[in-house]
């Protein structure tokens, strides 16, 4: 499924490189390296992460010719080894309701990401209730109603412009009454108001807190892929406010820039858990740094 969504990455990357090779070996110095360097950067992982691994191509090759394949295989294990994370699995409580907050800016594709983890956890065979959150946009509303039916699970929702965090405080409710297994919120991602938003997510925060202690067990950031460097530092405050846990990166498939999960990985210190690959329910991957690398360059 990764493999799939990243074609376009694995077109520039991969094409870039082999592209290097015009005969079989190549002399590894700074003629090279500052070539690959380029390259590297062309796929939008940002100029630190591109520096490790002209480092460790320089470590291992500095004056000798390497062979493309040695080349391709040092480039993936160091992009592996960049993007390990011990903790890329989705929470789940120990008892009870798993609630997770789902934050992001307007636009990231935060909707279309709850409607996919919501199918996924369904097609897990666990129960779920939707929160909608959002109540300052009425299509949000709307459309994650849409969702809830299509995928067949409670929706909790209210007017235009009802407390958000009284929405939270009732989806919790809700899934502790049904007994369901997750409990997933939406909230607003408007960004011309940021102070507002961020005082509204912490009080979403302590008012779930309050009904279940110890939750959210989640807080996943929703990132548009497409929006390359910039995502990063719009996000920053989302991140900071909310207390995220892990990042959703969508849109990976409409990027040519994949490479964005390296700096991503790197500036939040936070696992990336999901990586959405299309608008389609199942346009979802669980986020597996191996596969990730491999597909990168294959
Ligand atoms: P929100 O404003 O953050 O809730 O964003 P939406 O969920 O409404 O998504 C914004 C647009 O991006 C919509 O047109 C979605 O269909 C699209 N979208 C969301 N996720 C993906 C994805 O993984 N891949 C692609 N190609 N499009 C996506």
């Amino acid at each position: 499924k990764i493999t799939g969504g990243l074609q376009k990455t694995r077109r520039v990357l991969g094409t870039d490189i082999r592209d290097l090779f015009k005969s079989a070996g190549r002399l590894v110095d700074d003629e090279f390296l500052d070539e690959l360097f380029a390259r590297l950067i062309r796929t939008d992982m940002g100029t630190k992460p591109a520096n490790l691994i002209r480092d460790e191509v320089a470590k291992k090759y500095r004056g000798r010719v390497v062979e493309l394949e040695e080349v391709i295989q040092t480039i993936t294990e160091e992009i592996r080894s960049q993007l390990r994370q011990d903790d890329g699995d989705l929470a789940k409580a120990k008892s009870g309701p798993t609630v997770i907050l789902v934050v992001g800016v307007n636009g990231s594709g935060k909707t279309t990401s709850i409607g996919k983890l919501s199918h996924y956890l369904r097609a897990a065979r666990y129960s779920l209730v939707l929160g909608a959150g959002d109540t300052f946009r009425a299509a949000a509303v709307e459309q994650l109603t849409i969702w809830s039916e299509r995928i067949g699970c409670e929706i909790v929702k209210g007017n235009k412009g009802v407390d958000p965090a009284s929405i939270a405080y009732q989806t919790v409710e809700k899934a502790l009454e049904i007994k369901a297994d997750y409990a997933i919120i939406d909230t607003a991602g408007r960004l011309q108001t940021q102070k507002n938003l961020m005082q509204e997510l912490q009080k979403i925060r302590r008012v779930i807190e309050k009904k279940i202690p110890g939750a959210p067990h989640e807080v996943l950031l929703v990132l548009d892929a497409t929006a390359g460097q910039n995502a990063i530092s719009q996000a920053k405050g989302f991140s900071e406010a909310a207390g995220c846990t892990g990042i959703v990166l969508a849109k990976l498939d409409g990027s040519a820039k994949g490479g964005v999960v390296l700096p991503i990985r790197d500036q939040f210190q936070l696992p990336v858990k999901f990586v959405g690959l299309g608008e389609g329910m199942q346009d979802m991957a669980a986020f597996d740094p191996d596969s990730f690398a491999d597909a990168l360059l294959k």
